[in-house]
């Protein structure tokens, strides 16, 4: 995902990025993503606006239930209170969809993403940065953005660091056509539902004709760790939910399959030098991967994608450097990353808590839930 965008978004601006992807084809892997106004302000800017509404849906608010007795908690107004108030819609999207569009993108700006060619070697150097891609031999750049997500090889070759660390979360998904549910569970808006230890979110995408449902609980991964397609049983998902209100307990015995994959991060950055170093960058997940509770890992890859463009701008008769462009832009971006990567760990805490922090949750949310779920300093700037 960010990859594609920031080849598109440097494309713009004068460079020939090549894009090179480990996996054989772009796949439909995965299910719904959240985008909101600061992510789609980016898209729209780029020329995206009718393809993506070709594809996403626009849900009218955002509702915060309890997964116990499904009352209302709180509820925010997205569709065009949203739009009017930062200029760009919230937008729920299938993962395949936004690939598709980006990709179309891409491809119609004339550059080839080549496939099957994973990035096994990262050598920089004061000239650029040799890269070595299994079974293709070596490449040269002037720089090498690593949008290689979670597992990112470009972060553990030039950083050194250690993987990511299981949070002990499982995500469950599933995606099911409006049309195959009652009319009482289908819905266009973002439904979240709150329980001790669980959340699960709901939205439409694919114009609302699709339902894509995630269910996050505690557990451990029974598959590895990297596989974000593993098989889930409902049966799974009902017994790490506890109990739950009729409509959440149809909703999930609803879903034709569950597919699951666990939950990984990193601490938040803490410095500009984890994200930028010499003539090699990390975007996305490879630079600050997040936990989902805050819907915002596409829209800071996309983010990412928009700034790293804006400092790598080849303007008449100014030479780029490179590297300097590149620490630019790791010190522009690094520190809101970081706040959206802690600011989703303690949404998590938040949104999965019991006993009285739950009670105080919930009075707060029902005294002023707009108030505390819209997000001023998210969606109206991209720094
Ligand atoms: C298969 C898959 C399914 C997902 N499903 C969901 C979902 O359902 N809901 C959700 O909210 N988020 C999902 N995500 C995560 C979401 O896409 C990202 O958090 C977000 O879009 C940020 O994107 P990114 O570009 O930083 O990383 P990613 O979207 O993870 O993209 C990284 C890309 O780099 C490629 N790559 C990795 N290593 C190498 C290498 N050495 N050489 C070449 N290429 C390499 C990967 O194959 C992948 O295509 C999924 C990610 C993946 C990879």
């Amino acid at each position: 995902m960010g990859g594609l965008a920031a080849a598109l978004a440097c494309g713009r601006v004068g460079w020939q990025p090549r894009v090179y992807e480990q996996a054989a084809k772009f796949t439909e892997v995965g299910a719904g993503i959240q985008l909101g106004p600061n992510a789609t302000r980016i898209l729209e800017g780029w020329g995206l606006a009718r393809a993506l509404s070709a594809v996403a849906a626009f849900p009218r608010q955002l509702r915060v239930r309890s997964a116990h007795d499904g009352a209302q908690l709180g509820l925010l107004r997205l569709g065009e209170t949203i739009a009017e108030r930062y200029g760009a819609p919230y937008a729920t999207i299938h993962r395949a969809d936004l690939q598709s569009v980006l990709l179309d993108a891409v491809r119609a700006a004339g550059i080839q993403p080549r496939l099957s060619s994973k990035v096994v070697a990262v050598l920089p150097s004061d000239d650029g940065v040799t890269v070595g891609i299994e079974a293709h031999g070596r490449v040269e750049g002037e720089a090498l953005i690593g949008a290689d997500g979670l597992w990112s090889s470009v972060r553990t070759q030039v950083w050194g660091d250690r993987p990511p660390r299981a949070t002990g979360h499982l995500a469950y998904r599933g995606v099911i056509a409006q049309s195959d549910l009652p009319v009482a569970l289908r819905s266009h808006d973002v439904n979240v539902w709150l329980g001790p230890r669980m959340h699960l979110v709901a939205y439409p995408v694919r114009r609302g004709s699709e339902l894509n449902v995630v269910a996050i609980v505690q557990g451990r991964s029974p598959g590895p760790a990297e596989d974000w397609d593993q098989e889930a049983l409902a049966v799974e998902l009902q017994r790490a939910m506890g109990r739950l209100c009729t409509p959440l307990r149809d909703l999930v015995w609803a879903m034709p399959s569950w597919r699951l994959w666990s939950l990984n991060d990193r601490p938040p950055m803490r410095s500009a030098r984890e994200m930028a170093r010499g003539p090699v960058a990390l975007l996305g997940d490879a630079a600050h991967p997040m936990r989902p509770y805050f819907a915002q890992g596409a829209g800071m890859a996309i983010e990412d994608a928009a700034e790293l463009a804006r400092l790598l701008a080849i303007k008449p008769g100014r030479d780029v450097d490179v590297p300097l462009a590149l620490r630019g832009y790791a010190l522009n971006r690094w520190r809101r990353g970081a706040r959206v990567q802690a600011l989703s760990r303690r949404n998590g805490r938040i949104f999965h808590a019991t006993g009285l922090v739950r009670w105080g949750r919930d009075l707060a949310l029902r005294m002023s839930g707009e108030r505390l779920l819209d997000q001023p300093w998210l969606y109206g700037t991209a720094r």
